[in-house]
């Protein structure tokens, strides 16, 4: 495995900026501390958590600037950044100047590598990224091998990288932001799920926004997975500048090329990593192993087979693993049938491209849906499930998008409107959903919108819809 090679860097000393209290920031600016690094944590907040983190750092020694993170210590000869800091702040601008080196929490994680250090299997994508790792984690356990889930999840990297026990291998989850800030990150072998606009408003555009994600292919050493479903993906595998030898594989859902995984007759079967491709194709799994086997998440198993294939994980394993793996809460998760209806909590759809994934699962639906929209529209997500639908309830600050679109594209979809948005919101919702169903619909909670407008976050709503559906259920026992 080529890439594996660590820079040493001498921390003795350094002036090393940390940018950001926080997940990431508290425990990068110890690491550095005890690497002998002099470093200054900047901060934009002054509030009373961060004055809690910024005295237990200060009582280490190291200096913290609270109330201001726009300006760039004297002498700083490093930063390191958390993942979210847009790259057009004032800090950022005065290090360029200033010829300063910018690293992410990634990065960090990256050069502080031991010797013999794990190699990484890593994914990105705009939708399914924690899924995936959780499900490539897995399969890497049914193979007998020491490794977390880390990244956006779990254990923090830098936990992962400076753990004793060595780990044989990590599945990493990568965010574009984290992306952007990891220059010299070589993965084993990374994948690009999918890519859909997201973020644009921190990227700058969506080119910028592809680009980032496309970073986690650089130096690849063994395979560089992506969608043959989605050719921005594969755009990115060819743009990227890769180690000698290291191949495209590509996933979908239909059947598989030469170099791909796909699906033949309900299962899951690898023409990439076999003795004669041209010929011959393995069989890994059966459909029905994936929990749940909606299209969209057969295409994240896929993904995760190709990465752990290209580890050289036995097909066995890779069966094991995903009979193994139970999604995380709210992801699709099937709460309750009520009277014949089937109500399914996919609360993280926080985005039209994660709703369009569960809409596409299910038919027919009673969508309930709405939130903050973050700048969306739903045009295209209500024309692509129109017919599946019986009939939609909405909620929440941006309900109205939603509700001109289904009447610009399905007049014929019953719609309630709920004006309301204090705690008892989603019982209603709940209610009227169970009004418009028919035995063998499925009620769908895929708000394709952000949660802070009603709830604390994606998680305090999933529970708010579950909770709804358990006193319905608890009423027609
Ligand atoms: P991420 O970590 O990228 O946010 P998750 O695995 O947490 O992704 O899934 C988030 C939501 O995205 C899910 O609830 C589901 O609605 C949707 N989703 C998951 N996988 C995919 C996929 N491959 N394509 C499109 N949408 C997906």
């Amino acid at each position: 495995m080529g890439s594996q090679e660590v820079s040493n860097v001498d921390w003795q000393g350094k002036h090393v900026t940390v940018a950001g209290l926080g997940v990431s920031g508290v425990p990068a600016a110890r690491a550095l501390h005890e690497r002998g690094a002099l470093v200054t944590v900047v901060n934009d907040g002054d509030d009373e958590r961060s004055r809690a983190q910024a005295a237990e750092l200060e009582a280490l020694g190291i200096t913290v600037r609270l109330g201001d993170g726009a300006t760039l210590p004297e002498s700083t000869e490093l930063i390191v950044t958390a993942p979210g800091w847009k790259p057009d702040k004032p800090l950022f601008l005065a290090a360029a100047e200033a010829d300063v080196p910018v690293w992410g929490d990634v990065e960090l994680a990256w050069r502080l590598r031991g010797p013999g250090a794990a190699p990484w299997l890593a994914v990105t994508g705009t939708n399914g990224k924690t899924t995936t790792v959780r499900m490539l984690a897995s399969i890497l356990e049914a193979a007998g091998l020491r490794t977390a889930a880390v990244g956006n999840i779990g254990v923090s990297l830098l936990d992962a990288v400076l753990d004793d026990e060595a780990y044989d291998v990590l599945a990493v989850e990568l965010s574009s932001y984290q992306l952007h800030w990891a220059p010299s990150l070589r993965a084993h072998s990374g994948a690009v799920l999918n890519l859909a606009p997201d973020h644009l408003d921190w990227h700058g555009s969506m080119a910028g926004y592809a680009a980032d994600k496309g970073r986690i292919y650089e130096g690849n050493s063994v395979a560089c997975v992506y969608n043959a479903q989605d050719g921005a993906t594969e755009d990115l595998v060819r743009e990227a500048d890769v180690e000698e030898g290291c191949r495209a594989i590509g996933f979908t859902l239909g059947t598989p090329g030469p170099s791909q995984l796909g699906v033949v007759d309900g299962i899951l079967v690898d023409r990439a990593f076999v003795a004669n491709r041209q010929k011959q194709a393995q069989e890994l799994a059966e459909v029905g192993d994936i929990n749940p086997p909606a299209p969209h998440n057969i295409a994240n198993a896929l993904a995760a087979a190709a990465l752990a294939r290209a580890f050289g994980v036995q097909p066995a394993a890779v069966r094991d693993g995903l009979r193994a793996f139970h999604p995380d809460a709210h992801r699709i998760e099937h709460v309750a049938d009520v009277a014949g209806v089937t109500y399914i909590d996919d609360s993280k759809a926080t985005n039209t491209h994660a709703a369009e994934a569960s809409l596409a699962a299910y038919e027919p639906i009673v969508w309930i849906a709405g939130g903050l929209a973050k700048g969306a529209t739903f045009d295209e997500l209500v024309t692509g499930a129109a017919k599946r639908l019986r009939g939609a309830v909405l909620m929440g600050a941006d309900r109205a998008l939603i509700r001109e679109a289904l009447a610009r594209h399905a007049p014929e979809v019953p719609v309630v409107d709920l004006d309301r948005t204090d705690t008892g919101a989603m019982s209603a919702a709940v209610r009227e959903a169970a009004l418009l169903a028919r035995p063998g619909d499925t009620v769908l909670l895929a708000p394709a919108c952000a949660s802070m407008d009603m709830f604390v976050n994606y998680n305090k709503r999933g529970e708010a819809f579950a909770d709804a559906v358990r006193e319905l259920a608890d009423e027609s026992a």
